[in-house]
């Protein structure tokens, strides 16, 4: 088995839908955004770089992101194949990537523009199980959250400001990936902007 991408703007659903995946599938999550966050919470010197880039809603500099990427997937746990959430970002990272793991599916969660101001701004998470929610389209239940120890957790650049530079960020440097993987005949597309169940089962049939 190899590995698999999941590809869309910022506040797409990449993060909500890898955490369903992985509880089908068993393929580890490997999010670029937390592998940074937990970076910079650390002090390391990658946190302490790419911090000024993450806070703007910049990318962070391809180098920095294949570093972590060349170890990361060095863990025994990504022997079998890993979903990628947030990355590959650019050409420079998809060509690095095609070196060093087979991508098998790169699965696009289309969401337009003008839902993700409002998906981003009202987001936030469990700190100790990593479940997104949402302050209105998918609230923390009233029972608390399924691992039952909920930790509130909202991010620094989740705001109007940012999100926009995130957005021309996508628009500019990571959706010229969408023709290279399509040239590649492993790029597929679901409409986003559905019901998340739904949404789920479509990229679980595309899985099979
Ligand atoms: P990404 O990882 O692509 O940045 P997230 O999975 O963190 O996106 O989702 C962004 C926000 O949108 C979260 O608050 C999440 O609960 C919410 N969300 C995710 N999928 C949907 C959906 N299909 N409909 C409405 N809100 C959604
Ligand atoms: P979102 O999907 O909501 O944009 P992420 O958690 O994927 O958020 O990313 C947060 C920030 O981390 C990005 O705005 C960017 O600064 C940085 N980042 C994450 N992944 C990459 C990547 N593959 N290449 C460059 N920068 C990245």
């Amino acid at each position: 088995m190899g590995s698999i991408v999941l590809f869309g703007p910022p506040g797409a659903g990449k993060g909500t839908q890898a955490h369903r995946i992985m509880e089908q599938t068993g393929l580890p999550q490997v999010s670029t955004g937390d592998m940074l966050r937990a970076a910079v919470k650390e002090g390391t010197p990658i946190g302490l770089d790419a911090k000024s880039y993450m806070d703007r809603g910049a990318l962070v500099p391809d180098e920095v992101i294949l570093g972590l990427i060349r170890e990361r997937i060095q863990q025994p746990d990504a022997a079998e194949g890993v979903m990628f959430d947030g990355f590959p970002r650019t050409i420079p990272q998809a060509e690095a990537l095609s070196e060093l793991t087979e991508i098998t599916h790169v699965l696009a969660i289309e969401v337009p523009d003008e839902r993700i101001v409002d998906r981003i701004c009202g987001r936030s998470s469990c700190g100790a199980c990593g479940a997104v929610y949402h302050d209105t389209f998918n609230p923390v239940p009233t029972t608390g959250c399924a691992c039952g120890q909920f930790v509130e957790k909202r991010r620094v650049d989740d705001n109007a400001e940012t999100v926009q530079n995130r957005l021309a960020a996508y628009h500019e440097q990571t959706t010229p990936l969408a023709k290279w993987y399509e040239s590649r005949g492993l790029f597929h597309r679901v409409d986003g902007d559905r019901d998340i169940d739904e949404i789920s089962s479509d990229l679980l049939k595309l899985l099979e």
